[in-house]
């Protein structure tokens, strides 16, 4: 038994003697091959063979009776197959043979001449691959060309090749679109001169060709061109040079896009960031010169300040002199007149009765002259505090010592106010202060005095209490009084107002409507805060926050 060692091949023998047939594959498998075959002996045996399988090699006999040679050859070749076709033939006159030859056989070989045969076999095989494997590599070549030609023909970017001179050698359809022009070759046919014609620039384009000369490529280059129609449109190339032998720039290749939407909206962000430097700049000069404007009015402001509180400090003073002189002698002639003159005035009742009359003109002088000595001396603490010129005799005190001062100044007037109590609900050891204690007592008295004059009956309650998550004392002035009205509640602070129609007593006491006014500068002076909580006909509330340990 042969063992299949041999060279696979797919054999198609067409013969019409089997014993010729198979002398044929013995002599090929001896020559080292290793034959699939089929043998056919008519057309349209070979017809179907063709048609079901592939073959590598046909080997074919002359003279058959059904048909010959020739047909047989004639048949393979109209299927379009070129695989090798060797004639085999025992008689064959030369005509015939180079007739054959010509007309497509690959070789012919006289039967029984096997030395022949199987190199011819192998070089028809060894030919037909290479042939095979070329063709493999012009159909890979043509569709590698394709896969280019669509990449050329189709990309959104321009592509192109141009001489130096200006004139374009290729071009894409994306490049004659971006130059307005209906088909490449209309574009290369229509510009002679690039630079001229296509650059809006000529010296752009000169630029670029000293760069590509100089590294070989220039990327991002951006220049204005003209289309066909005129119109102007931003472009940005990326191109490399290719040079000859002699290193000359010969051909420019490269990609351009355009990026005339781009250019616009830069052209676009500009011109905005330009009106908004403008508009910042006209704000800025109008800030500027409200800034000016505001400065002036404040220094302006200062200034009739600065006037009012000397003029108000120099009447004060110029009032306070001959006030005192004058409410001196009042209580003087008061005090003679009623306490020793008027008892000796004997009994004429008509001089009694003007005796009388003149005691109570000068109480009433006395009174009014004490009011407007209150009123000056108010007025000199204010324009004090407020220019900086108060002497704040600072020193460390209780707080208890001086609540309990002023609940003893004022006293006298629960006495004389029945149905009036005064509630002392303070702690005896508060923590020491630092704080100037006559202006303390200034601003207790103050309130406690407010607290009686507007309250009939009820209680008027001082309450203190340390606050230690904000280091202060608590300070609270209730009374059960007339209250005060909402609109007025937010104006009590302010000088000299007072609110209207409200039912005080008289306590000896006509208010000049500063003292809660000083009361405040003095509490703000210690870093201090004060505030009312007041309902008409249930009474008042003023807190007072005091802190214990000021920077
Ligand atoms: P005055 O010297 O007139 O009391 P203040 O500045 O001390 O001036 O007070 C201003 C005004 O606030 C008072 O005239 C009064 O109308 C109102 N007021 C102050 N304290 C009280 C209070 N406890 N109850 C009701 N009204 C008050």
């Amino acid at each position: 038994m042969e063992k299949n060692v041999g060279i696979p091949i797919r054999l198609l023998i067409i013969e019409d003697s089997e014993d010729d047939a198979l002398l044929t594959l013995r002599q090929l498998r001896k020559g080292g091959y290793d034959p699939v075959y089929r043998i056919v002996e008519t057309p349209a045996a070979l017809e179907n063979a063709l048609l079901e399988e592939t073959w590598d090699i046909v080997l074919s006999d002359f003279h058959m009776p059904s048909f010959d040679g020739r047909e047989a050859l004639r048949i393979v070749r109209e299927r379009g197959l070129d695989v090798p076709f060797v004639i085999i033939s025992g008689v064959l006159v030369e005509e015939d043979a180079v007739e054959i030859l010509k007309s497509g056989a690959s070789d012919y070989v006289r039967k029984g001449n096997w030395s022949r045969l199987i190199p011819a076999i192998g070089r028809e095989l060894r030919e037909a691959r290479g042939r095979r494997e070329q063709q493999r590599a012009e159909e890979q070549e043509a569709e590698a060309q394709e896969r280019y030609r669509n990449l050329f023909e189709s990309a959104v970017e321009g592509i192109f090749q141009s001489t130096p001179a200006g004139r374009f050698v290729t071009a894409n359809p994306a490049m004659a679109v971006l130059a307005g022009y209906d088909s490449p070759q209309e574009l290369i046919n229509s510009v002679r001169n690039i630079s001229n014609e296509l650059y809006v620039h000529s010296e752009s384009r000169d630029m670029m060709l000293e760069i590509l000369e100089a590294h070989g490529m220039v990327s991002g280059f951006e220049v204005e061109v003209y289309r066909k129609d005129g119109s102007r449109t931003w472009i940005v190339i990326n191109s490399r040079g290719l040079f000859d032998d002699s290193g000359k720039l010969e051909l420019i290749e490269g990609f351009v896009v355009d990026i005339s939407k781009r250019k616009r909206a830069e052209a676009e962000l500009a011109n905005m960031n330009q009106q908004l430097e403008q508009l910042v700049a006209d704000r800025t000069s109008e800030l500027e010169q409200k800034a000016l404007e505001l400065e002036q009015a404040n220094r302006r402001l200062q200034e009739v300040d600065q006037n009012k509180t000397a003029f108000l400090s120099s009447v004060s003073h110029e009032l306070r002199t001959p006030l005192t002189s004058v409410l001196g002698f009042a209580k003087l002639i008061h005090r003679d007149f009623c306490k020793v003159f008027l008892p000796t005035s004997g009994v004429d009742e008509k001089m009694n009765r003007m005796g009388d009359r003149i005691c109570d003109n000068l109480d009433i002088i006395v009174n009014e002259g004490e009011r407007l000595t209150r009123l000056v001396n108010d007025f000199l603490d204010l324009v004090r505090i407020e220019a900086g010129r108060m002497n704040w005799d600072d020193q460390r005190v209780s707080p208890t010592r001086i609540l309990k001062g002023a609940a003893d100044a004022v006293n006298g007037l629960f006495v004389e106010t029945p149905g009036l109590d005064l509630v002392f609900d303070v702690p005896e050891d508060l923590p020491d202060m630092t704080i100037d204690p006559d202006r303390m007592t200034q601003v207790i008295i103050n309130l406690l005095n407010n607290a009686v004059k507007f309250t009939h009956k009820g209680h008027v309650a001082l309450r203190a209490a340390p606050d230690t998550e904000s280091d202060a004392i608590q300070i609270q002035i209730e009374d059960t009084g007339v209250g005060i009205p909402v609109d007025d509640i937010a104006k009590v602070f302010s000088k000299f107002h007072q609110v209207k129609g409200q039912e005080g007593k008289d306590i000896g006491t006509h208010g000049s409507g500063l003292g809660l006014s000083i009361s405040q500068q003095i509490v703000e002076h210690y870093g201090g805060t004060i505030r009312v909580q007041s309902e008409v006909g249930q009474g008042s509330t003023f807190f007072l926050t005091l802190p214990l340990n000021r920077e």
